[in-house]
């Protein structure tokens, strides 16, 4: 007999978007379920930074973006639900930073003093005096300005941890799906899913809504589409990160002349309690041309010039490319803020980054209660024994154990 599971909303993917959709639709009362086909968080997510911007890295293209004025409310929601007051109790998600520092290589600073000022007329930085500039930049070979901005580095691991927890009785791994899953009754409606987990049997999923949150995974619907044409793009990075024994926490942004910042650094702990850097910015996305041993000999070359009074030589370095996932842009640039589409019972949605999830979520919701989309009858009986997915770990204890 052919098993059948009845939901409201089914979740497909497990990254940082499906993961805060599916706290924010049980609080409203939905029955969901969230289907993973590897580890929560294993797409980009737990390779993120874990920093959440308030649009300074958008203005850096000189004047104020749409991305910069979407992002700017964002530090606000995660700052209430950090403190277990905002739409998700993340009391117990570690603050890594409560702010990223600016700084650039002294000949640049004279340069780019303008748009320093102008930051911080618009109070998102603050010039540091010498005395209190994190402690690397005190020492007599730095000769360049520190600003202070605004930007939380969050603990991503954690998160992730956080939104799952209360939840793991909804949450599934299954195979990877194919095409022959997606069964359509006619064009572009879904009628069902067909999931499957070894040794667990198939199951029809069927569900009101069917929302695929699942990175560049969402290219599997995208190429099942009949009538309608959402094509999604990938922009490349080249990760680097540097395990050393430096106590330097240090989060971050070198500012060249570009509109990218040179180097973004974050600063975290491997598990067996070393520092990590972890190197993104213009380093990598230029950096994607490079191969792994290119790539970690430029990273070297730039601490060098960055910080030449520090010494890597016992540092271990590694490095790795990924995808960022996202509706296509005309130019191929980034989005100017997260993005979702309906496609008769489907929703398919990226955040664009990671600190947009809430509003991701949010307008989710809006688009459900819209449509009039209301809790029905659930029946998930038949997922009762199914696995649950594991929880990514830390890209940097995976790279390097
Ligand atoms: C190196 C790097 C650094 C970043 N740093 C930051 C930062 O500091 N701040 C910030 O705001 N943003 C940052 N971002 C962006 C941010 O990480 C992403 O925008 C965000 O994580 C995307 O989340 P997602 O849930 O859409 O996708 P993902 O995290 O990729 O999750 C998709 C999930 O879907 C699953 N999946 C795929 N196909 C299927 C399928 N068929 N069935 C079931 N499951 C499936 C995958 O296994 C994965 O778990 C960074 C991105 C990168 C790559």
């Amino acid at each position: 007999m052919e098993k059948i599971v009845q939901t409201d909303i089914a979740i497909i993917g497990g990254g940082i978007a499906g993961l805060w959709l599916l706290n924010r639709l049980r609080q409203a009362g939905f029955s969901v379920i969230l289907l993973e086909s590897d580890s929560l968080g294993g797409g980009q997510t737990h390779q993120a930074q874990g920093i959440i911007h308030g649009g300074m890295k958008y203005a850096l293209q000189g004047q104020t973006t749409l991305a910069a004025q979407a992002i700017a409310d964002m530090p606000d929601v995660w700052k209430e639900c950090l403190q277990g007051q905002g739409e998700i109790d993340l009391s117990n998600v570690p603050v890594l930073s409560r702010q990223q520092y600016l700084w650039s290589t002294g000949s640049l600073t004279a340069k780019i003093a303008g748009f320093f000022a102008g930051l911080a007329l618009k109070s998102q930085t603050q010039a540091l005096e010498k005395k209190d500039f994190p402690a690397l930049f005190q020492h007599p070979q730095f000769h360049g300005q520190v600003y202070s901005l605004d930007e939380t580095v969050i603990d991503v691991y954690a998160l992730l941890r956080e939104l799952m927890m209360p939840n793991q009785d909804i949450i599934f791994k299954i195979d990877p799906m194919g095409e022959d899953q997606l069964i359509f009754d006619h064009a572009d409606h879904l009628a069902s899913l067909e999931i499957r987990a070894a040794p667990m049997k198939t199951i029809q999923v069927k569900a009101q809504k069917y929302i695929f949150t699942a990175g560049k995974g969402n290219e599997l619907i995208l190429k099942n589409l009949k009538q309608h044409t959402l094509a999604a793009q990938r922009r490349p990075l080249h990760m680097v990160i540097v395990k050393h024994d430096l106590d330097y926490p240090l989060y971050a942004h070198c500012l060249g002349l570009g509109t990218t910042p040179r180097l973004t650094i974050t600063t975290h702990k491997s598990h067996d309690g070393k520092s990590i850097w972890y190197l993104g910015g213009q380093l990598a996305e230029e950096g994607v041309k490079l191969s792994p041993e290119e790539q970690i000999q430029a990273a070297k070359n730039e601490l060098k010039v960055l910080f030449p009074w520090l010494d890597f030589s016992n540092a271990q370095f590694t490095s790795f490319c990924v995808d960022r996932a996202e509706n296509t842009q005309p130019n191929g640039h980034r989005p100017d803020s997260c993005y979702l589409q309906e496609i008769e019972n489907m929703i398919v949605a990226w955040p664009t980054k990671l600190a947009f999830a809430p509003l991701l979520a949010t307008k989710i919701i809006e688009c459900l209660t819209k449509q009039s989309i209301k809790p029905c009858i659930a029946d998930m009986r038949e997922l009762r024994a199914w696995p649950m997915p594991a929880l990514a770990k830390p890209i940097w204890d995976k790279l390097l154990a």
